[in-house]
């Protein structure tokens, strides 16, 4: 099936139009500055990219200059809109309503706006995406695929918190994570290549989603039994510019130094922390890789509390899984950056993992980087969100 996947956000939405059987991608692109003017960029592989000024006052506007496009004689990829089949929806937070993808209708609209509080910044802009699409295009069947709903699988003790229980009961405080649609690709290709796809039971994997947002996924018998973020994306390591867990102490003792709201606080901690708020540099690993080696210290750092708290989530995960068949990296880092590929998991040969440092550094596709006689096997795996996006959406409307 043709699918039509959308990425909302507050003033923005990415798209991507693709066959869910191949993977083929036809199209992809950006609406950006809705509500402000609004730019259209539209890529077709092997055409020039068109770029646009478009008025986009609403998610409205986005979505009609998206389908303009897409049928568009000079930069289009179909005749009409009736070749799209159907559309699927990234969704942020279904907290624990959402345990797999749904077809959108008014009771998952009513679900979605009930996880807001969850997902304050994120869930609004996605229902914004979803409501466009339902005024635009009123015969499609849409469906909403959540970032929370692989890790519905986790065991109590891995969700709870140590908090008084009447929070989890009454408001819905736990553990949710997040990444799970790119945790479950990467938890498919990996049973796929240890060849394991109809036989997951006893298999331990751990997942390492690394970029600029990253978490970490134990995943056994084919199901997330632990995740690294929490009740929001802002738990975990440190990411680029998230401060990954803090003692809340801290919290307390800076707004009282510097007389700041809580919103000032987690200004803070969500934009201005991370491997940016100890370099100063950047939140972007490639200037930090450079300006590590120019010589500066706080880059270096940055980089070895970044490697040495991933490198502890593995080892916790492997011990919470009573140990790990494979390893897999993936996003932006993870797919990019054999050095530091390298030096998360260089130390764990204790484990049984061994680096082939040659293997690492290659560039490529889905690929294994552990030595031949490494007791646990290391792939690297290009996530890819929209193709389990579509297949959902395709599966669900088929
Ligand atoms: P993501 O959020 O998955 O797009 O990942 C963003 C992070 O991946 C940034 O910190 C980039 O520095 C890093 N990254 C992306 N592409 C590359 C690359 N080709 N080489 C090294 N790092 C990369």
């Amino acid at each position: 099936m043709k699918i039509l996947i959308i990425n909302a956000g507050s003033s923005s939405v990415k798209y991507q139009f693709m066959d869910s059987d191949s993977g083929e991608v036809f199209a992809k692109g950006l609406c950006e500055r809705i509500g402000i003017d609004g730019k259209l960029t539209h890529r077709v592989p092997g055409k020039p990219n068109y770029e646009a000024d478009i008025p986009m006052p609403t998610h409205n506007e986005a979505i009609i200059a998206v389908l303009d496009i897409m049928v568009s004689p000079e930069y289009g990829v179909i005749k009409s809109v009736d070749e799209i089949d159907a559309v699927g929806h990234r969704v942020l937070h279904g907290g624990a309503e959402f345990t797999e993808s749904c077809i959108i209708d008014d009771a998952c609209i009513a679900a979605i706006e009930r996880c807001i509080p969850f997902g304050p910044l994120h869930n609004p802009a996605n229902l914004m995406g979803i409501r466009a699409c339902r005024q635009v295009m009123p015969d499609k069947k849409q469906v909403a695929v959540f970032d929370t709903a692989f890790h519905m699988t986790m065991p109590p003790k891995a969700y709870i918190y140590a908090i008084p229980y009447e929070y989890y009961e009454k408001d819905g405080v736990r553990r949710y994570g997040f990444h799970g649609t790119s945790h479950r690709y990467i938890a498919g290709r990996t049973l796929k290549l240890l060849g394991r796809e109809n036989n997951p039971e006893g298999t331990k994997i751990i997942s390492c989603h690394l970029g600029n947002g990253s978490s970490l996924a134990a995943i056994k018998d084919g199901k997330v039994v632990d995740t690294s973020m929490g009740l929001g994306p802002l738990a975990g390591f440190p990411m680029g510019t998230r401060s990954g867990d803090i003692d809340p102490t801290i919290i307390e003792y800076l707004m009282g130094i510097y007389n700041m709201n809580i919103g000032e606080m987690l200004n803070i901690l969500n934009k201005k922390s991370g491997v940016l708020g100890i370099s100063g540099v950047s939140s972007d690993f490639r200037d930090l890789d450079a300006a590590a080696k120019d010589g500066n210290e706080r880059a270096a750092l940055a980089l070895e509390k970044f490697c040495y708290e991933v490198t502890k989530y593995v080892g916790a995960y492997a011990a919470a899984m009573g140990g790990v068949d494979a390893i897999v990296m993936t996003a932006g880092i993870g797919e990019n950056n054999g050095e530091l590929r390298g030096r998360i998991l260089g130390g764990l040969e204790y484990m049984g993992v061994k680096i082939d440092p040659e293997l690492n550094a290659k560039r490529g596709d889905e690929r294994l980087i552990s030595a031949a006689d490494s007791k646990v096997k290391v792939f690297v795996i290009p996530t890819n969100e929209e193709l389990m996006i579509a297949m959902d959406t395709a599966e669900l409307c088929k």
